[in-house]
């Protein structure tokens, strides 16, 4: 920085700003001058460049010139989106007192701090999705992980035990999805690396701005700490480097606010708690180090926002379904693949809710599937009885459209920053559950009730369970619509606030301020006939405040008791004893009673926070539950869903089931339902092999997605359903190339299958479309056909697997192992052409009609002809019977037994080894020359049986 640090040369102002600028040196300082917030030196020169507003000079006198960008304090915080958005962030200082009792300086302070995960801007917020801050700590096979979002209140924890806890908090990470991680930094920077946010650039909703970087930085500066390093990940712990996908920022944090015992009394000090006991976490030292970090960052960013941190919630992972990142990608289910939006995905088929609070519940419940049937069984309920209660459904769902976003609204006032419009939002929404109530008492109609019988009673239960749980808080609304008015401005600086009637003085006020103004207004009228001066004007402007004008012409008949005050080309300004009282007296009417609305305003919001906030925010979550529970009943009415039954049986079976998202995509072709039937102990694994293009890989995911639809308590696309709860979904799916971490698409195959080996069990589901394809035919036939093998012989990781191939020849296959179903898509010729009928049918492919593909697909004709002729010579040599024997007696080496499937049998050199090589870092050439190497070894060391 350009100025010096002795305070006493500076002009008291430049000596202020420095000051608060070195209490937040990492971030980007928005200074309040007035209506302005202003920024300085390096900051003004960033925000000039990203926020393209001009860059001018300061002139703080005593020859302190300094680089100077503002922007007005009421667009402020559009501004300080942007620069979050880009990785920036911000300290807002405000003047704290008031300037007009202020002798010399008004006083400044940093009020808030923004990041990106703890931003309240309403226009930063999607409304229908969480932002959340997250700190995670891994440990010795066990990590940590805490995630608050500070606009809803929510703050939760949790501790993993597992053999590879990096890649549980990973998998946990990509379910929340936070917009800022903070992990402890790694002290390798030699500066300050507090607060410094590591923009990965991948998550959702990432901006793109490589070029963000800091070009003016010179070597030996300090570092401007929130500039977004253009590529930087050397303060991170190396689990991290894992996350990139999921977590849009990553902050190194010091270490030592993630030390167990300062976070311990950080959180006891907090919650005003003995012990933690209550809140499930005592015992979970890793769970409280991530916890009372986050609680010191919000402590350090965001006075004000603790308060609302009442209740900590300690989950385990184990009450869900894993779902890991591949899952949930392949399945689509927060974002097609195709355009990587919402449309397409299995949320936009889901997403009916009509409250932001019931679309951030759908995306929780989406994420985090149960494995308790009661629990699903009364979300079931519920949906049930919206199906079956089509006014009531309506209805409600027509109150619930109004009901706006209640959550976050009371948070707002708990914070202290709802906003006068945001109160009167409040006022309406707690008006619509007011109406919401009463219109759901309406008597049902009586024939219906007749007609559903018992089942109306039970889903009317269903229904009155939510509603009774729902607090209109009337007297809140009462005292918002008492206080303001209906309409009022956004801010609470220029009055027009309060209603007339609430508060005599104010009342009083504003009448004084009123006659005031009324008597300037006759003046002009009651002077013109004191003078005779007919184009005599009452003016006002900011410097001089009231004058009275009078043109050049007519100067000789100013009265004696007019006091010249300001010459102009044309006439001159006056004043008089008499105006100058009135004028005072509508200023200061008019300053006093802005002051005292703004006051009383403060007050109401205090108030709200204070007396009702939980109430609203228990009413918040009972309407988020009961939206969903709507909305998936309306879904399941228009597309003719049924009711899953769920069970613990280790059986899945499907009449007529659909793939939700297909059937609603495709408009113009009929969706053909079909069945599924697995169980452990008859058809534990399905066989699919057919033509490319038939529907394989739609029907693997319509499996897995109406499981999954049925353990969130949705209805799902199908006559009738029956699921045993499935604790895992593990997909393999496609071939696609890793680019990012330079893996080839067989190794990241390879890689995907082996982590499938590891860890499914017989509650898992499996979905292996096309295996080894990455490879040579005779590798990709032999790695498929040992991994079903594996699947069937192991107990341990016999999960139910649907694998589709086009592969036929592993049909054989089926009749060496009584739980391999084999099954195809029925294809029929007609006339040389191919149609595919959709429709499953027992037994295996016979041909591939590859070439048939390649002609729908446009490839020229003689290409075609060409094609044709050369299967004919293959298939005349045999080649097709001999590599079907080949499968028949094919064994799979040991070598690549290990490889896939690891060692349930004694420590093994080999095995050892395996362990050890730092695959990821392996180019496939090398890969495959290890993998060479070792099959060698494991030939000489067991000969073949
Ligand atoms: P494969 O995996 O065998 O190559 P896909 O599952 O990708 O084939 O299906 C190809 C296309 O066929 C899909 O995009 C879809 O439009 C259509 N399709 C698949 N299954 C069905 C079905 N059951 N009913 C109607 N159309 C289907």
């Amino acid at each position: 920085m350009a100025a010096t640090d002795s305070s006493q040369a500076l002009s008291p102002l430049r000596a202020q700003y420095l000051q608060v600028k070195r209490s937040c040196p990492d971030a980007i300082l928005f200074f309040r001058l007035g209506d302005f917030y202003e920024l300085f030196d390096e900051d003004a020169e960033i925000a000039s460049r990203e926020l393209e507003i001009a860059l001018t000079r300061r002139d703080f006198g005593r020859g302190e010139r300094s680089p100077m960008a503002g922007v007005p304090h009421h667009a402020a915080d559009g501004y300080i989106a942007r620069l979050v958005n880009k990785g920036y962030r911000v300290a807002v200082c405000d003047q704290v007192s008031d300037p007009a009792l202020s002798k010399g300086l008004v006083e400044r302070e940093v009020v808030r701090m923004v990041t990106p995960g703890t931003v309240v801007d309403p226009t930063m917020l999607a409304a229908k999705r969480n932002n959340f801050l997250a700190a995670a700590v891994v440990g010795r096979g066990a990590a940590g992980l805490a995630y608050v979002d500070i606009t809803t209140g929510e703050f939760a924890v949790t501790q993993f035990s597992a053999v590879e806890p990096e890649l549980a908090v990973q998998q946990e990470l990509a379910r929340i999805g936070p917009a800022e991680l903070l992990v402890e930094s790694g002290g390798v920077p030699s500066f300050n690396p507090t607060l410094r946010s590591i923009r990965t650039g991948r998550g959702a909703g990432a901006t793109s701005n490589p070029a963000a970087g800091s070009p003016g930085h010179r070597a030996g500066e300090p570092f401007a700490l929130h500039t977004p390093p253009d590529d930087d990940s050397s303060g991170l712990p190396r689990w991290a480097e894992g996350i990139r996908e999921s977590v849009r920022h990553i902050t190194p944090y010091e270490a030592r606010y993630f030390q167990e015992e300062s976070s311990r009394e950080r959180l006891l000090r907090h919650f005003e708690v003995a012990s933690l006991e209550g809140f499930g976490c005592a015992h979970l030292p890793l769970a409280i180090r991530s916890a009372g970090a986050l609680l010191a960052y919000v402590e350090e960013t965001q006075r004000g926002v603790l308060e609302h941190l009442t209740s900590l919630e300690t989950y385990s992972t184990e009450r869900f379904m894993v779902l890991d990142p591949h899952t949930r990608r392949n399945l689509e289910l927060f974002q097609s693949g195709r355009n990587g939006g919402e449309q397409g995905s299995l949320l936009w088929v889901l997403d009916q809710t009509q409250t932001p609070m019931g679309g951030r519940l759908l995306r929780r419940w989406l994420s985090q599937p149960l494995l308790d049937v009661d629990a699903l069984n009364a979300r079931l309920d519920l949906v049930e009885a919206g199906l079956r209660d089509v006014p009531l459904r309506a209805k409600l769902r027509n109150y619930l459209d109004r009901v706006g976003d209640l959550e976050r609204l009371a948070n707002r006032c708990i914070q202290r920053i709802a906003t006068p419009r945001d109160l009167v939002h409040l006022a309406n929404g707690l008006h619509a559950v007011a109406e919401l109530q009463a219109g759901a008492r309406l008597p049902q109609d009586p024939a219906l009730a007749a007609r559903d019988g018992g089942a109306t009673k039970d889903g009317a239960a269903a229904i009155a369970e939510r509603l009774a749980a729902l607090d209109a808080a009337p007297e809140a609304e009462a005292l918002i619509r008492m206080t303001l008015v209906d309409e009022p401005p956004a801010i609470i600086t220029e009055g027009g606030l309060i209603r007339a009637g609430f508060h005599q003085e104010l009342d009083e006020m504003l009448a004084a301020s009123k006659d005031g103004r009324q008597w300037m207004t006759d003046l002009e009228r009651r002077e013109r006939e004191r003078t005779g001066i007919n184009n005599l004007k009452v003016g006002y402007n900011k410097v001089f405040g009231y004058f009275l004008e009078i043109s050049n012409s007519q100067l000789s008949r100013v009265p004696g008791d007019y006091i010249r005050k300001q010459t102009l080309s044309t006439g001159e300004r006056f004043i008089t004893p008499d105006l100058k009282e009135y004028e005072a007296l509508i200023l200061n009417a008019h300053e006093k009673s802005t002051k005292l609305e703004q006051e009383l305003f403060v007050q109401l919001r205090a108030d709200l926070a204070i007396q009702y906030a939980e109430r609203i925010l228990a009413t918040a979550r009972a309407l988020a539950e009961l939206d969903v529970g709507l909305g998936l009943a309306s879904v399941a009415e228009r597309w003719n869903y049924c009711r899953p039954q769920i069970n613990d049986s280790t059986t899945i079976h499907l009449v007529a089931g659909r793939h939700p998202v297909v059937e609603q995509a495709q408009v113009e072709t009929p969706f053909v339902p079909n069945d599924t039937n697995l169980s452990l102990d008859e058809q534990q694994i399905l066989l699919l092999t057919g033509p490319n293009m038939a529907g394989k890989s739609t029907y693997l995911r319509q499996v897995a997605l109406i499981v999954l639809m049925t353990q969130i308590g949705s209805f799902v696309p199908a006559e009738a359903a029956s699921i045993g709860l499935i604790d895992r979904i593990f997909t393999r799916i496609g071939a696609q190339d890793d680019l990012a971490t330079g893996q080839s698409t067989f190794m990241v195959e390879m890689v995907e299958t082996a982590n499938i080996l590891h860890h499914a069990t017989p509650r898992s589901l499996v979905i292996l479309d096309e295996i080894g394809r990455g490879t040579s035919t005779y590798d990709g036939l032999a790695i498929a056909r040992a991994v079903i093998e594996y699947l069937h012989n192991n107990r341990r990781c016999g999960a139910r697997t649907l694998f589709a191939t086009h592969y036929h020849e592993l049909v054989e296959v089926a009749q060496l192992f009584p739980h391999v179903q084999p099954c195809t898509i029925a294809v029929t010729e007609e006339g040389g052409r191919v149609i595919f009928l959709r429709k499953i049918i027992p037994g295996g492919a016979d041909k591939s009609y590859g070439i048939h593909v390649a002609q729908l697909a446009g490839i020229p004709r003689q290409v075609i002809h060409r094609a044709e002729e050369i299967l004919e010579e293959l298939e005349k040599k045999g080649a097709e019977r001999v590599r079907r024997k080949a499968m028949k007696e094919m064994a799979v080496s040991p070598a690549l037994q290990l490889m896939l499937f690891g060692g349930e049998r004694e420590s093994n050199p080999l095995i050892e080894e395996l362990k050890t090589l730092a695959i990821e870092e392996m180019t496939p050439l090398e890969a495959i020359g290890k993998l060479y190497e070792l099959q060698q070894r494991a030939r000489r060391d067991s000969p073949p049986a």
